[in-house]
């Protein structure tokens, strides 16, 4: 395993001399993602995992994901295992390891409640060479797997901050999709005006004191739109952005 990593960790950055084409939409509103390197004519990504900011979906259907994990509000969990809500939860190793219990409680007790791969100490990944990148996402999954008893398969880049070879690095680290979102819905300092939300759309939360006032206003924001919150992975099989 280490070894075939290694190999992909080496082309990884190999790959950085021919450029790739950077997936489009793939950054999430309020952020910016360095410029990826000028794509070389007809290169297409074959074989990397997708980046994903909204799923094309008929289905009247929003995805749920919650990021970091520092403030472990036992409302908020009680909101999400009572209203059963389905949710991916993209944690960093030091944000669950002082108060696990508080997330596997959620996973046990929730509906389709998952955590995935949010790195170990959420660098760019864009700005780290093959090693840091292949120590980032593949560390975190070991960490998240011996907490959790679940690998998990989704990535979210912090700051979405994406380019081909921070996708090659995740497929070395076993991720099937690199998920950025289409709304953030936390308040960062202010509270955002709440965006009209569509099927197929991600949104984007952080375990942060307000998280339990973000949630409340991204649930009511789906009701009004005659949306439900559903369980990522089955939908990105479904889109054919997963096998
Ligand atoms: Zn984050």
């Amino acid at each position: 395993m280490w070894r075939s990593r290694a190999v992909l960790a080496a082309f990884a950055s190999l790959s950085l001399t021919v450029g790739g084409a950077q997936a489009a939409g793939a950054v999430g509103a309020g952020e910016v993602a360095p410029a990826a390197p000028a794509a070389a004519a007809g290169s297409r990504a074959v074989g990397l995992p997708p980046v994903v900011s909204h799923v094309p979906t008929s289905e009247k259907v929003v995805f749920i994901t919650i990021d970091d994990g520092w403030a472990h509000d036992p409302g908020v969990a009680q909101t999400l295992v009572e209203q059963r809500v389905p949710a991916s939860l993209f944690l960093l190793p030091g944000a669950f390891s002082y108060d696990a219990q508080y997330f596997t409680g959620l996973v046990e007790q929730g509906r389709s409640v998952n955590v995935e791969n949010h790195t170990v100490n959420h660098p760019d990944l864009t700005a780290l060479d093959a090693a840091g990148k292949d120590a980032e996402v593949c560390g975190a999954g070991e960490q998240l797997a011996a907490a959790f008893g679940r690998e998990p398969k989704l990535l979210r880049p912090p700051y979405g901050a994406v380019n081909d070879d921070v996708r090659l690095a995740a497929k070395a680290c076993g991720v099937k999709a690199l998920i950025t979102w289409t709304h953030d819905f936390t308040t960062w300092g202010e509270t955002p005006a709440t965006p009209q939300l569509n099927a197929g759309d991600i949104v984007l939360l952080h375990f942060t004191p307000t998280l339990g006032a973000d949630l409340k206003r991204a649930l009511d924001a789906a009701k009004a739109a005659g949306l439900k919150p559903a369980a990522l992975m089955p939908h990105l099989k479904s889109a054919g952005l997963v096998k």
